[in-house]
């Protein structure tokens, strides 16, 4: 089944790539039932390369799909609820939501049914198949795992205010690549839906749903501007827009959490986490007496036997029900106190672990080379790589966020990182050879801040050793991540503080304030 406008990877309709052809699964706020697992680890073994990949919308890729899936096996998948029931809308992106709506305990409200509506008035209205397949939608819950930072086209952010909640309306306008702007408006929960029906009707009723190339929303708004927008949109809806007086916050700023695992830092049993990867190891949830588990999926990655695996630990210990994270892990819900140890030991067996200083709790790579014909370079195996590398060289004590990209596209990742790693083909000695332009910390700039260029694969591992190595000792406290630390410092500084020389790098000279260091 072809859907004639898909630019991206749906269920209904095949996308080829560089290894076979790819089908992406949208699975609604990333929440997922043990038997749809088991389905999809069937199809992924049946059909494709047997394994399926995580995507930063929490969505299930299965790859190497050597013939397409057929008419009958699609309706089975969809008789398990996987897949739109409508599949003229499977195209629209993944709906986001924080993975921890409805268990956090922080959270302002429950984002779940938000998802559910709006997904079910997707699949209720054909009319919607103009939408750009990247009309993307976030509902954030204002709890300790926040998605605000995530790049959506439109965000719904919980804020509280004189005792209720509302949610801050943010749409995406200005550069490509920034986070949605907040729009001073405030929205009673209820009339979220209803304004979400609005942009979207307003959003068609300018586009041209015949051309194959669709309108994202952030060109209709920088051509027609927010206000003419939303003066539009005001008139699609029976109540006023309430503008408020108060100050425009970046989603960033939104009710950040200050604190990090609180329960786990009062018993002494956590590690330090940066913001995006607190939801790594085991969490109390805000039902007395039960825990989730953050799982980290290597490259977000999994075999159809850990899928089934994970199933099978999310029926017996917990509810039968798996979430899967926007940072390409996924998170085990529902565990009773007194099956965490052994939840914890049978993650293991399954040859996977939740700890957060674990290198590739947040390690991302997109599909490079084996997967995607424009990477310069082959991402996966070079992130595994490095990852075995620093293992037994380097003990961690936070996540670090290292993003390797085969090109400037950014398919894996869309905001900034600590370390972000653009792939590059480099000239040398007559002949080519694959590496990495190397960037630094948060900034306006696409990957941050430039470090250095054309570092050649060869020369990474140890550059990146010694980078986390100085991080380590000069960092402020253990609570400052690598990116914040970087930002303490100019280009010049930060290269005269990792004494970089890719070249003596290869000789491992490594000064000696390090070596004596208890690295
Ligand atoms: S970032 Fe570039 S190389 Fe990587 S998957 Fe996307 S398009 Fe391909």
């Amino acid at each position: 089944m072809l859907y004639r406008f898909a630019t991206c990877p749906g269920l209904f309709y095949t996308t080829p790539a560089a290894d076979g052809i790819l089908s992406r699964i949208r699975i609604p706020g990333g929440i997922i039932s043990s038997q749809q697992c088991r389905a999809i680890a069937d199809i992924a073994e049946q059909h494709g390369g047997g394994y399926v990949d995580v995507t930063n919308r929490a969505n299930l890729q299965i790859r190497e799909i050597r013939t397409g899936i057929n008419t009958e096996v699609l309706k089975y998948l969809q008789d398990m609820g996987l897949g739109s029931r409508n599949p003229v809308v499977d195209h629209i992106r993944n709906i986001m939501t924080s993975p921890t709506a409805g268990i956090d305990p922080q959270e302002l409200i429950d984002t779940r049914p938000f998802v559910q509506s709006w997904d079910n008035y997707i699949a209720a209205h054909p009319a919607l198949s103009g939408l750009s397949a990247k009309f993307s939608v976030c509902f954030d819950g204002g709890g300790i795992i926040r998605v605000c930072d995530r790049l959506n086209d439109i965000l719904f952010a919980a804020v509280l205010l004189d005792g209720h909640v509302y949610f801050r309306l943010y749409l995406s306008v200005g550069a490509k690549g920034q986070p949605p702007s907040d729009m001073g408006i405030l929205l009673p929960p209820e009339k979220c839906l209803p304004v979400l029906a609005a942009l979207a009707d307003v959003y068609l009723a300018h586009s041209n749903t015949t051309n194959k190339r669709r309108l994202r929303l952030l060109e209709l708004l920088n051509t027609l501007g927010c206000e003419n927008y939303l003066q539009e949109v005001q008139q699609h809806l029976p109540f006023p827009l309430l503008y408020s007086d108060l100050t425009p916050q970046p989603p960033s700023l939104i009710g950040k959490a200050e604190e990090f695992s609180p329960f786990l830092q009062r018993e002494g049993l956590g590690e330090k986490s940066n913001a995006n990867y607190q939801h790594i190891g085991i969490h109390p949830q805000r039902q007395q007496g039960l825990f989730y588990l953050g799982v980290v999926l290597p490259l977000g990655r999994l075999e159809s036997s850990q899928i089934r695996g994970l199933a099978d630990l999310a029926t017996k210990y917990g509810s039968g029900t798996l979430r899967l994270t926007p940072w390409q892990n996924l998170l085990l819900t529902d565990i009773p106190q007194q099956w965490v140890g052994d939840i914890l030991r049978e993650i293991a067996l399954l040859g996977l672990d939740s700890s957060a200083s674990n290198i590739k709790s947040a390690l991302v790579a997109c599909s490079g080379k084996k997967g995607c014909a424009a990477s310069a370079t082959d991402t996966k195996s070079h992130a595994l790589a490095l990852a075995e590398y620093l293992k037994t060289r380097l003990t961690l004590d936070c996540p670090i966020n290292i993003h390797f990209s085969g090109c400037e596209k950014s398919c894996a990742q869309h905001s900034n990182s600590d370390i972000t790693l653009l792939g590059v083909r480099i000239e040398a000695d007559n002949e080519t050879v694959e590496g990495y332009h190397v960037y630094v910390g948060d900034s306006k700039e696409k990957f941050g801040r430039e470090l250095y260029q054309n570092v050649t694969f060869a020369e990474l591992p140890a550059l990146i050793k010694r980078m986390l190595c100085v991080y380590k000792i000069q960092r402020l406290n253990s609570d400052e991540c690598f990116g914040e630390f970087a930002d303490r410092y100019t280009i010049a500084q930060l290269q005269h503080l990792f004494n970089i020389i890719p070249k003596s790098l290869v000789n491992n000279k490594i000064p000696n304030f390090l070596e004596k260091s208890a690295i």
